[in-house]
């Protein structure tokens, strides 16, 4: 049987995801990376200042990522990642008052709702009507909710203001990493679905063991080698030419492709705008984005309390304790992205000093990184205008976290596009 060839741009989850299942299904899959590195917008690096891994961003995955999961078992890389057994996270006020929020160990899913019951950062009344709203999430309406932001949905369910800063928005930033009025609600409620509702691990958080790279990259490109693709680094793709409703030729950086069968993009809307001609009426829409910042925190000791912690009130969204250093994470970080380092750096300190009690005299060095197209802005605009996988070009599929996979920009969405567009091309015959 002849082999089918696909070119797959672009190396980032939803790439390498596609590539995995073709190679799998013993199709010969190139992958094609513009970058020295796999991972796109998940990966690691070596700080030599600091001889220290650091990530681009810490990464959370969930239990409800089954897409994430399913891949991660393909490329046998689940033991890179630590499963919690049951939803645990410490949100902390200021003055190290540590409020767990646990599911207990009853029944599913009773073990979510008395563990939202038993959730002191809120009055007992403000945690009824945050299970109210739960009971009612499965008999939300799609059409009701896509006219919403999260805002006007949260409201409407007469969610007081402190439940909204201690619960909802803790959930909205990490899940979509931007603000209730950005939002959609609808996407909201689909996430809050698939979190509360899709089974007892599915609330739980699932941290990478080692730095991203090493967690998902490296063991997704031995997967694909050993089962017969290739993947080339430095190799940007730059026009995809196209005759009579397909694609004929791939221009790359370095070369012209004409032998193949089928292309997966696996690149960002705007990169993909640059290589597809407007002529050919795919429409590539315009994305605004959020911005993450992520701070890397050295301590003359280590004597921070261990695993990770989320703060209410505070302009700093997450610390994670990586034993080496803390990862503070800042969500929907626009504005604070514009400050210096020196700026910024002094109120870490401060909030660190509020919160963890923590003398900033011990900190002994830092790195910021500022990834400022980290996640596209879900707003309930360009919820609708996210294209189908499946093209008018007959042997193209796109792929990438902003394809229309029902999910927000995140590693679940990249992975289920690159699955999805491996299924596409499987069943074409
Ligand atoms: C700091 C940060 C924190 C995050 N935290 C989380 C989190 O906690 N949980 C979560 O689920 N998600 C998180 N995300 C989002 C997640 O990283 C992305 O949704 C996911 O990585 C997107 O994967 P992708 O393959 O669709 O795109 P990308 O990762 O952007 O990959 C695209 C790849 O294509 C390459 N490329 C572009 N143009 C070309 C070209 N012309 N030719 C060849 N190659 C090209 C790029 O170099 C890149 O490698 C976070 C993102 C950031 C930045």
């Amino acid at each position: 049987m002849i082999q089918r060839k696909v070119i797959v741009i672009g190396g980032g989850l939803a790439g390498l995801t596609a590539s995995a299942y073709l190679a799998k299904n013993n199709y010969k899959a190139t992958l094609i990376e513009s970058s020295p590195k796999l991972g796109g917008r998940t990966y690691s690096f070596l700080d030599k200042e600091t001889n220290t891994v650091l990530d681009n961003g810490q990464h959370i995955l969930m239990g409800c990522y089954f897409e994430t999961l399913n891949f991660l078992s393909l490329i046998q890389a689940k033991e890179n990642f630590y499963f919690q057994k049951r939803l645990e996270v410490n949100f902390v006020k200021e003055g190290f008052r540590v409020v767990p929020l646990k599911s207990l160990p009853v029944i599913y899913p009773l073990n979510l709702l008395l563990g939202v019951l038993r959730y002191k950062a809120i009055n007992f009344s403000d945690r009824l009507s945050l299970i109210k709203v739960f009971l009612k999430v499965p008999f939300y309406s799609s059409n009701k909710l896509s006219g919403m932001n999260i805002k006007e949905w949260l409201e409407n369910e007469n969610q007081s203001k402190n439940v909204q800063d201690a619960f909802w928005r803790i959930l909205a930033i990490g899940a979509l990493n931007t603000s209730f009025k950005k939002a959609s609600a609808k996407i909201f409620v689909d996430i809050i679905r698939q979190i509360f509702l899709t089974g007892k691990k599915a609330a739980t958080i699932i941290l990478p063991k080692f730095g991203l790279t090493e967690s998902f990259c490296r063991d997704a490109e031995e997967y694909i080698i050993n089962n017969g693709g290739e993947i080339l680094f430095s190799e940007t793709a730059l026009k995809l030419v196209i005759k009579d409703d397909r694609i004929t030729e791939v221009h790359t950086s370095n070369r012209v492709y004409t032998d193949f069968d089928f292309i997966i993009t696996a690149i960002p809307a705007f990169a993909l705008s640059r290589v597809l001609d407007e002529k050919y009426q795919i429409k590539i829409p315009e994305f605004n984005y959020s911005t993450i910042l992520n701070i890397h925190l050295w301590l003359k000791e280590n004597s921070f309390p261990k695993g990770f912690f989320g703060l209410i009130n505070s302009p700093l969204h997450w610390v994670f304790n990586k034993g080496t250093h803390l990862n503070i994470v800042i969500s929907d970080a626009e504005e604070l992205a514009s400050k210096s380092d020196e700026d910024l750096i002094l109120m870490v300190k401060s909030e660190v000093q509020k919160f963890f009690l923590l003398n900033p005299d011990i900190i002994s060095n830092y790195k910021i990184i500022k990834e400022k197209r980290a996640t596209f802005i879900p707003s309930n605009y360009i919820l609708d205008k996210r294209p189908q996988q499946k093209t008018k070009i007959k042997n193209l599929i796109l792929a990438g976290d902003w394809v229309d996979t029902g999910l927000p920009s995140t590693i679940e969405s990249a992975v289920k596009s690159g699955r999805v567009a491996a299924d596409l091309i499987l069943n074409m015959k």
